[in-house]
């Protein structure tokens, strides 16, 4: 038997209703908020990621599906999708469109991570980016929308974080103090962190080891160190946070750790996780537009792991299955009559069903039962013979007898009402 991939889950039927809740609300709230779908592939060729993403992140070091392709060019299972969205917003030179350029996507990601609870090696995510403007308003409707998406599903504990990571002036001054500061614990630092000095220190905050927690916990603070401009950007996008009543925590180590990255920075978390508590990130990207050759763009985007999502999802939150009518049709007489009748009620936009391995009436019912009909539609030699067909309300198990001549859709409004 040839088994699936490590770290690379099958959704099953079972889990089906949980991902179309999920999906079915990132839509809703995406439209509703002005945003729309893009699809992006799920392959790009390989310097995308490593120029967008950043060659000194987790990620790009050892993250990566890289392979050659037939002819020798590199290309890399997208393990985020802002790079897509970026690359192809400056290959169709959206950011022409004189209409606000709002899109979101939703669909796999892949990492070679150790798998674990809520970390796999093909993941989903539902995110969102805003183009062309830098006000703190798109920031707060960003995380507006992030917010009443996981709050929308009823997820536990949540805690929303963010920082200020300044602009791109603020952050070599920044990066001084905080590199002597570093230099004075160097040996407590772990070999990653002590690395990251050198290439990018501000990654070092970022580190979930204790003792590289422990050593910086009084690490000079970037909001600290922020240009008026900057911190007054800051200020907008947390007090359009309270105008909306949406609740957050300032956490001065949130970085996100390249260049192209500015301002707003922010995650979300949930207790209810353990380990890997983080359920959904992002921040403004002011400079990455312009870095992968297209024109000076602001932007901002989020990205929510669907797996901790679904892992959180309350059974309450499940939209259920709608009504099912099992249509029971037996003989050879009754049989073609259920035929016409299943395919009436589906062309009325009524979910029916049969199974055409049952043979009685008995064997009707269980199945009837074990889909969760609402209705069974019963019809026979006996109820053909007599011009007749019964139905069966599996609730309260009460059978009504109706003439056969009945069309479709009144039965459909009586299946509907009664
Ligand atoms: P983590 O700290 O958990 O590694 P990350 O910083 O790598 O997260 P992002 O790149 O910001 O995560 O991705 C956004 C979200 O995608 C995360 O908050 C998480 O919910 C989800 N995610 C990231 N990697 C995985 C994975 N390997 N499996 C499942 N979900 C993931
Ligand atoms: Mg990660």
């Amino acid at each position: 038997m040839i088994r699936g991939i490590k770290g690379v889950k099958d959704i099953l039927p079972e889990e089906a209703a949980r991902w179309q809740t999920i999906e079915g609300a990132a839509r809703r709230l995406s439209h509703l908020y002005g945003y729309q779908e893009i699809r992006v592939p799920v392959f790009e060729v390989t310097e995308l990621f490593a120029r967008s993403i950043g060659a000194n992140t987790d990620i790009v070091e050892k993250e990566m599906y890289t392979f050659p392709d037939r002819d020798g060019k590199s290309l890399t299972l997208r393990p985020e999708a802002t790079a897509g969205v970026v690359r192809a917003y400056i290959e169709h030179a959206l950011g022409s469109s004189p209409t606000a350029q709002k899109f979101y996507y939703l669909g796999p990601m892949f990492r070679h991570e150790r798998p674990q609870a809520g970390r796999l090696r093909q993941f989903h995510q539902f995110g969102v980016e805003a183009f062309g403007s830098d006000s703190p308003r798109v920031d707060v409707e960003v995380i507006a929308l992030l917010w009443s998406f996981l709050s929308d599903l009823g997820l536990p504990d949540l805690t929303l974080e963010i920082n200020s990571l300044g602009d791109a002036a603020d952050r070599p001054a920044y990066k001084a103090v905080l590199l002597d500061f570093l230099k004075h614990r160097e040996e407590k630092l772990c070999e990653n962190c002590r690395r990251r000095m050198g290439t990018n220190p501000l990654r070092v905050l970022d580190c979930k080891t204790p003792s590289c927690k422990a050593a910086t916990e009084d690490a000079p603070r970037l909001t600290e160190h922020l240009s008026p401009s900057s911190r007054q950007h800051f200020q907008e996008v947390l007090s359009g946070l309270e105008t909306l009543g949406i609740p957050y925590m300032l956490n001065p180590r949130l970085v996100r750790g390249l260049d192209y990255y500015t301002l707003t920075a922010f995650e979300v978390t949930s207790r209810h996780l353990g380990a890997q508590n983080a359920v959904g990130a992002g921040g403004r990207y002011d400079g990455l537009v312009e870095a992968l050759g297209g024109p000076t763009t602001p932007a901002i985007g989020f990205a929510v792991g669907l797996e901790r999502v679904a892992l959180m999802l309350p059974a309450t939150a499940v939209v259920p299955p709608p009504k099912l009518v099992y249509v029971a049709a037996f003989g050879a007489k009754g049989m073609p009559i259920g035929t016409r009748i299943l395919h009436e009620l589906r062309m009325l936009g009524v979910c029916a069903d049969t199974d055409y391995r049952a043979s009685t009436l008995k064997g009707h019912l269980r199945q009837a039962d074990r889909l969760g009909a609402t209705f069974v539609v019963i019809i026979g030699d006996d109820e053909a013979a007599k011009g007749q067909l019964l139905i069966r309300n599996m609730h309260t198990k009460k059978q009504e007898e109706l003439p056969l001549s009945t069309t479709a859709r009144n039965l459909a409004s009586r299946l509907k009402t009664s």
